[in-house]
């Protein structure tokens, strides 16, 4: 039986008197990739300030792997990787010296992270790049960077925030393609908040959020039939009332 990797229980949030997230209830499967659709301003980047621990949860509950982020926090921190909306690599240090950063936060042993940053980037083909200085890199190869980093202490759930926004085709396509393998290959849960149709994979769970609020969510065919529509373009132009994705 599969597990689950993030369980969340009626989870709201406000920015002052204004609801960002409104009872927002689901669960992504250990080994599943779970799409995040929703158009601008649905709750995406707050949903996952809310896992992430930036942002204090009020009202709801939140569970990384059993572990409750606020009783549970670096347990349930630990098995959390995390690609921000806004890339947060160092531009003047080189990719080497980013990862290197990352892994003595999760406290990983000199050996053990050399090991680990090799491993990652020869994945996504950047091992040879390792000495190159981000700033010199195209938006697509910082991106793998960024995931590579996401990826070093081996967590159980990948969490990614619109990761291909602004890149070019074969950029995108790489990197839709190597996140959908780490779910089926490695059994790693991921959750990827995106308001990009096309990168949807016929295997893909859907949760679609519209202005803090679920309006659907499970397999392909099961948002199809919920919305009596014959395509997902069409369900998400009926769930969020024709905003465009
Ligand atoms: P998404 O990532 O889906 O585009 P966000 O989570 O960024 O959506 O935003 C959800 C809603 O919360 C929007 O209406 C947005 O304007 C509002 N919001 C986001 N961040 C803040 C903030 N720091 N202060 C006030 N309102 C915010
Ligand atoms: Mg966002």
């Amino acid at each position: 039986m599969k597990s689950n990797a993030l369980t969340i229980n009626d989870l709201s949030f406000s920015y002052g008197g204004k609801k960002a997230l409104d009872q927002v209830s689901f669960s992504v499967e250990t080994g599943s990739c779970t799409l995040l659709l929703g158009p601008n301003g649905a709750g995406k980047s707050t949903l996952f300030s809310l896992i992430t621990r930036l942002y204090d949860t009020r009202d709801g509950r939140i569970e990384l792997c059993g572990y409750e982020i606020k009783q549970d926090t670096r347990k349930a921190l630990a098995k959390l990787g995390v690609v921000f909306q806004q890339t947060t690599l160092d531009l003047d240090l080189t990719v080497l010296q980013n990862l290197r950063y990352h892994t003595a936060l999760h406290g990983l042993s000199r050996k053990v992270a050399t090991q680990r940053i090799q491993q990652e980037l020869e994945r996504l083909d950047m091992y040879e790049r390792r000495f190159e200085k981000i700033r010199q890199l195209n938006g697509g190869h910082r991106r793998r960077v960024e995931i590579a980093r996401a990826l070093l202490h081996q967590p159980s759930l990948l969490l990614l925030d619109e990761p291909t926004v602004g890149l070019d085709v074969p950029s995108r396509q790489s990197i839709v393609d190597y996140v959908h393998r780490l779910a089926s290959e490695e059994n790693i849960a991921v959750l990827w908040a995106s308001h990009l149709i096309d990168e949807i994979y016929p295997e893909d769970r859907l949760i679609v959020l519209h202005k803090g609020k679920i309006k659907a969510k499970g397999a392909i065919d099961e948002v199809l039939t919920f919305t009596e529509t014959a395509t997902i373009k069409d369900a998400f132009f009926t769930l969020t009332q024709g905003e465009q994705a």
